[in-house]
């Protein structure tokens, strides 16, 4: 997606640890134009209208999946990160490793919103190395629920979450793939 490349070169920065920070736009302070553009376009690569609910996980993802879901007419739900590990059995759980804070989550969804019955589109800011959306494929496939399909909004492409995602035959559709960054130059993959 050009508008969105072109932005990231504008206004992201490459941090140490492989990090790209892109909080001027899209996770910390939000580009609501932008974002709406983002909508559109993961609509026009999910055209499916099988989709009955968006699945994220906190924090970032939220606010994303909320204006993209304006495009798709279906409730957003999100994995919780658990505070505690007293798991009871109304809920889906699953563990996640944090590639930002370098730390393993537990991480919930309530049982009642998300059934067998719903086909999901699951969305995310980021893959990197794929915990968090392999988590998040974790819980629709304990749910019962079919997977119509991934969308992300930036994928690193130099690590490997993106080949464990295609390898299960997952539809999945990064609307920005990046192929390498330093601190001075950052370069996409072509579409
Ligand atoms: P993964 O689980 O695929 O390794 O990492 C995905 C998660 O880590 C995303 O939900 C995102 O919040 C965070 N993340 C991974 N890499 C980056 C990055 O380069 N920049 C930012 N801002 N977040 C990242």
């Amino acid at each position: 997606m050009q508008l969105l490349k072109e932005r990231i070169l504008k206004d992201g920065v490459v941090k140490p640890g492989n990090v790209l920070k892109v909080d001027s736009f899209l996770n910390h302070q939000m580009d609501i134009d932008l974002i709406n553009e983002i909508g559109k376009e993961f609509r026009r690569r999910f055209p499916s209208d099988k989709i009955t609910k968006i699945l994220t996980i906190e924090a970032s993802g939220i606010g994303i999946a909320c204006i993209v879901a304006q495009y798709f007419n279906v409730p957003v739900v999100f994995a919780k990160k658990a505070q505690s590990i007293n798991i009871d059995g109304d809920v889906y759980s699953t563990k996640i490793e944090s590639f930002t804070h370098k730390r393993t989550y537990d991480v919930i969804l309530s049982k009642k919103f998300l059934t067998k019955d719903d086909h999901v589109l699951i969305l995310d800011d980021f893959l990197a190395n794929g915990c968090a959306l392999l988590g998040l494929i974790d819980i629709v496939k304990e749910s019962g629920a079919t997977i119509e399909g991934a969308g992300i909004v930036i994928e690193k492409g130099m690590q490997d979450g993106g080949k464990k995602i295609r390898q299960q035959g997952i539809h999945l559709e990064s609307l920005a793939i990046v192929e390498s960054m330093t601190d001075t130059d950052l370069t996409f993959k072509e579409d």
